[in-house]
């Protein structure tokens, strides 16, 4: 009773890897922490409402070869992410462009609106002096200037991360697009859309023939909790080199090593879920409330990521999600890194370790410690020789 893999954590890494596995003629055992598979992008139904109870996943890529994955496994809709942003009861369309220039100055032409942002950016260019910008807040004032950055930026951004604007990496604002064209379409990708059924298909489709076993923490359980015909008291850490050939990580890596060189921090988002009597309570998927004093960075409102047009109407119910964003702490649900020297310092010790490992691949969020979106996560596995 060997397998080829064992597969620790059922999210887009595990269950994709799991999926090239399985189609090389190999055998896996999936196991997940959660009662439920999938990862973070698993969806509960909800009178009759997929909702992304890990946070709102869209999927977007540039890579037709990950497309064309994922689309011959469940066809995806037409879903085009527009954000809105609302600020102090005004309403601003995402990513910036000539929608929000027009919105927030009143300029017409792409002509007027360049003249307005470079006035906008003047100071901030002027005192870099030549520099590249060290934080967030020098970037974002030198790519769209001062009025955006104080309205749309700075309130959203230090609610979202905690921090400070000039302590945080200045890559983290040039993920959002700067158009000088009426489009509020919020990726530049060239392909975008949600499952149609919902992520559970794709999940399910790619751990079609894999034996899944959820409810069971990697660190604690027992190999009798996995393998149900088996007497075998010693935990699975320990003895998993008898039940898989190979392992494939994909939980947290300082936890792997037992945080033997301190444990690395995490942003967390607490979910603060409503049903509503009402079929379209927003109007649109994703709400952006970017002022400080606003506890929540945004809502989601679940049905728009599947429904369209007169569909929307045909549920008389809606479910949305306050997003609070908040440092994580042991017990909570690890959504994105902490980009700063110290966190970083820290997992590049842990991943000079995962290197000399033979036989245990680490992979996906959390195992490598780094900010990815699901289409990344997809090419990676998909480029491995498995
Ligand atoms: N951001 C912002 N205002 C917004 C939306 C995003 O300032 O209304 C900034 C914020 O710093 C955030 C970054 O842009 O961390 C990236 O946002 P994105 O929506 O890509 O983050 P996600 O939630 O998808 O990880």
């Amino acid at each position: 009773m060997k397998y080829d893999y064992l597969i620790v954590g059922s999210g887009l890494f595990g269950a994709t890897f799991a999926y090239r596995a399985m189609q090389a003629g190999k055998r896996c055992l999936v196991i997940d922490r959660r009662e439920q598979l999938g990862g973070n992008v698993y969806c509960e139904d909800v009178e009759g409402i997929h909702v992304h109870k890990y946070g709102a996943h869209i999927f977007h890529t540039n890579d037709k070869q990950v497309w064309d994955f994922v689309n011959g496994l469940v066809p995806f809709n037409r879903y085009t992410n527009s954000p809105v942003a609302n600020y102090k009861g005004k309403l601003y369309n995402l990513p910036f462009n000539m929608n929000t220039f027009y919105q927030m100055w009143g300029v017409i032409t792409p002509e007027e609106a360049q003249a307005k942002i470079d006035e906008q950016k003047a100071e901030a260019v002027k005192a870099l002096n030549g520099r590249e910008p060290q934080n967030l807040e020098e970037q974002a004032l030198t790519l769209v200037g001062k009025d955006i950055y104080e309205k749309l930026i700075k309130g959203y951004t230090e609610k979202q991360w905690g921090r400070a604007c000039t302590e945080l990496p200045a890559f983290i604002i040039r993920r959002l697009p700067v158009r000088m064209v009426y489009d509020n379409n919020y990726f530049n990708d060239a392909y975008q859309g949600i499952p149609i059924g919902g992520y559970n298909v794709l999940i399910n489709k790619l751990l079609e023939g894999a034996d899944c076993v959820t409810g069971v923490d990697y660190f604690t359980a027992k190999v009798s909790d996995v393998l149900h015909d088996f007497e075998d008291e010693r935990l699975l850490k320990d003895a998993w080199r008898e039940i898989a050939d190979k392992m494939v990580f994909t939980g947290k890596i300082d936890q792997y090593y037992d945080y033997r060189f301190g444990q690395l921090q995490y942003r967390t988002v607490r979910f603060e879920q409503e049903t509503i009597d009402t079929p379209n309570y927003q109007g649109n998927a994703v709400i952006n409330y970017t002022e400080r004093e606003v506890p929540f960075t945004r809502i989601i409102e679940h049905k728009h990521f599947e429904k369209f047009g007169a569909e929307v109407y045909a549920n008389p119910k809606t479910v949305i999600s306050r997003e609070y964003s908040t440092e994580w702490q042991a017990g909570m649900e690890p959504f994105y890194p902490v980009n700063d020297a110290r966190n970083a310092e820290i997992v590049t010790q842990y991943k000079a370790l995962a290197a000399e490992e033979n036989n245990v691949i680490f992979g996906g969020r959390l195992a490598d410690y780094a900010y990815y979106d699901m289409a990344p996560v997809i090419q990676k596995v998909l480029q491995m020789s498995i």
